[in-house]
């Protein structure tokens, strides 16, 4: 279990004040200029070092993602951080914690990656439903523009940094980086192509690196604590510390900050009071936010929690949203369920996600109540394959995986409803 001492977050339950004076105490703010003034080059280092994967979802090497910025203006254009805080996907709610109780660890951080990545200003895109959270965001950047930590000369470096707040306004295609990219811009929110990715056209057209709050938020103690200190949590390739949210049928759902690569039986155990009715009760876990496949009880016990262990059950790490299902689960409501969210959240521009997505909500709906036939639960697999990887951007896979590990693993479920259906439509003939 990871120590206190070894908290990046120690103010993610609110016990103590979010403002700056309490802030201050708690370490953000300590001689930032010290940590600027160890040059872009040498913070990307460290950052890479460390090993930290964006914690948005897909654990993209951070430090790696900020090298691809330039090093000098290309025709006098201006570069940009996008800090994507439009926090949606079903499940994950580890953001919202960190803009309520410990927002300076985010602007402090915008400033330090902001300065390593060469950008103007940051812009925070934050989740429309965050209305509280909106509000403590921005007396926090505003206490850090009073106390001259950003805007002009940033923290007495030289260095001119501005971090502005934007408000979403609802749409669950906005948190992926081009379609909030096109909102900030003031466009219907819709995904671009890629490439280019934003590190070579991204916000205006100029160069943009578009990173996740936690990712950003853990970049200053890194930098304080040193990347070995950073690193020496977790394994290979899934380092760190990681903000965990357990939600479901567990006795006690929670948010907490663990050392990468916990088992899942540890972190239960230790933070959530175990699975409500005991480990016999458990039926299955979506181990990453809504986007990635279910994990069945038997095979999730002792996996690590990471990217590397998760993917290894055909599931994935995703934003760590743990989404726990007793048996008293109807499995195949909850999987339909998500996929009418995604029927409803796509943004309708590209073919195989706009129609596939109504028709794997529909089939699964058949399934659901089993009116439908046996040969029906292949139809709607080969939908997905023909769904998964064949759109713009990565919401026409989430709308397939759910439903390809609910196969995979709950096919006798389905095919029992679709056989129980049809007996009694028959006994009722009869
Ligand atoms: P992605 O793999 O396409 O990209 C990840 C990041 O790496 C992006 O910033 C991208 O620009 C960058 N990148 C990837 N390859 C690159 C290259 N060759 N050169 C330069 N940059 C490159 O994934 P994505 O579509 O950004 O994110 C999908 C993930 O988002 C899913 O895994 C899902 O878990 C997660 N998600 C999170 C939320 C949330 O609320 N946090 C909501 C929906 C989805
Ligand atoms: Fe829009 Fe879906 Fe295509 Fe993404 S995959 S661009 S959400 S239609």
């Amino acid at each position: 279990m990871l120590a206190d001492k070894d908290r990046i977050f120690t103010n993610l339950y609110g016990f103590q004040d979010w403002g700056l004076k309490a802030a201050q105490q708690r370490g953000d703010w300590d001689n930032t200029k010290a940590l600027l003034e160890r040059g872009a080059d040498a913070v990307i280092e460290e950052i890479k070092a460390s090993g930290l994967r964006g914690r948005g979802g897909a654990g993209f090497p951070t430090g790696l993602k900020w090298s691809f910025m330039p090093k000098e203006s290309r025709d006098g254009r201006p570069s940009f951080l996008v800090i994507n805080a439009d926090e949606s996907e079903p499940g994950s709610c580890k953001d919202r914690e960190i803009l309520r109780h410990d927002p300076h660890k985010l602007v402090e951080g915008a400033l330090v990656a902001g300065f390593a990545m060469r950008a103007r200003a940051a812009y925070i895109y934050i989740r429309g439903e965050y209305i509280r959270e909106a509000e403590t965001l921005q007396k926090a950047i505003d206490e850090a523009y009073a106390a001259g930590f950003i805007g002009k000369n940033a923290c007495k470096s030289g260095y001119d940094f501005d971090v502005f707040m934007h408000r979403g306004a609802g749409a669950y295609i906005c948190g992926e980086e081009t379609a909030m990219i096109e909102s900030l811009e003031g466009k219907k929110g819709q995904p671009r192509l890629k490439p280019p990715f934003p590190a070579g056209a991204g916000l205006y057209g100029c160069p943009t690196t578009v990173n996740n709050v936690e990712s950003i938020a853990v970049a200053p103690t890194i930098l304080r604590r040193g990347a070995s200190w950073f690193s020496s949590f977790g394994r290979e390739n899934n380092k760190g510390t990681k903000l965990f949210q357990i939600s479901g049928h567990v006795e006690k759902p929670c948010v907490v900050e663990e050392a990468m690569s916990i088992p899942f039986e540890e972190l239960i155990e230790k933070h959530c009071g175990g699975i409500r009715g005991g480990w016999d009760n458990l039926l299955a876990v979506i181990p990453g936010g809504s986007s990635v496949p279910l994990v069945p009880a038997e095979q999730i016990r002792n996996a690590p929690m990471d990217f590397d262990g998760l993917k290894e059950l055909g599931s994935g790490l995703g934003t760590a949203a743990v989404i726990v299902m007793d048996k008293s689960t109807d499995i195949v409501r909850a999987i339909s369920r998500l996929s009418y969210f995604y029927k409803h959240e796509s943004c309708g521009q590209c073919t195989p996600c706009r129609e596939g997505t109504g028709w794997m909500w529909r089939m699964m709906e058949r399934l659901r109540t089993g009116d439908a036939a046996i040969e029906e639960i292949d139809m709607l697999q080969e939908v997905t394959r023909q769904v998964e990887g064949h759109t713009i951007c990565a919401l026409g896979d989430a709308a397939a995986w759910p439903i390809q590990g609910l196969i995979r693993h709950f096919r006798p479920e389905l095919e029992r409803r679709i056989n129980e259906h049809n007996a009694q439509f028959q006994e009722a003939a009869e």
